[in-house]
């Protein structure tokens, strides 16, 4: 069961669509656009809840870099752009082989594949 501001940030992130990604400052103020009385906390509290449910995926990045948010479709990888920050969806998967392996090798179970390429994105390497 979602409450109507989970609704609202599940409106925002899946209205943003395939290939964005939008962090939670960004959907905060989309959705303060909207409903101005939301806060702070209850959108962070909704993106965590909708990623739990996995409607919404979350992309994290490194560097402490903050989180982003995107509609939950097919798995793939992301390429982040170290000098803009831009991030982009990549058409790839570990290969199913090479899960299973590490799955024998060390006898843990994956759930989620999270997989993020660094460097620098077409326009960045052209500038
Ligand atoms: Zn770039
Ligand atoms: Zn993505």
């Amino acid at each position: 069961m979602l409450t109507k501001n989970h609704q609202l940030v599940l409106e925002i992130v899946r209205e943003s669509g395939f290939g964005h990604h939008r962090c939670a400052s960004d959907i905060f103020a989309e959705a303060k656009r909207r409903r101005p009385s939301i806060g702070h906390t209850t959108i962070y509290r909704s993106l965590a809840r909708l990623r739990d449910l996995r409607l919404v995926r979350e992309v994290l990045l490194p560097h402490g870099n903050s989180a982003t948010y995107e509609p939950m479709g097919p798995d793939h990888a992301h390429f982040h752009c170290t000098s803009c920050g831009a991030v982009q969806d990549v058409q790839y998967r570990l290969p199913a082989n090479g899960v299973r392996e590490i799955v024998d090798t060390y006898g843990v179970a994956i759930t989620n594949e999270l997989l993020t390429l660094e460097g620098q994105c077409s326009g960045c390497r052209s500038a």
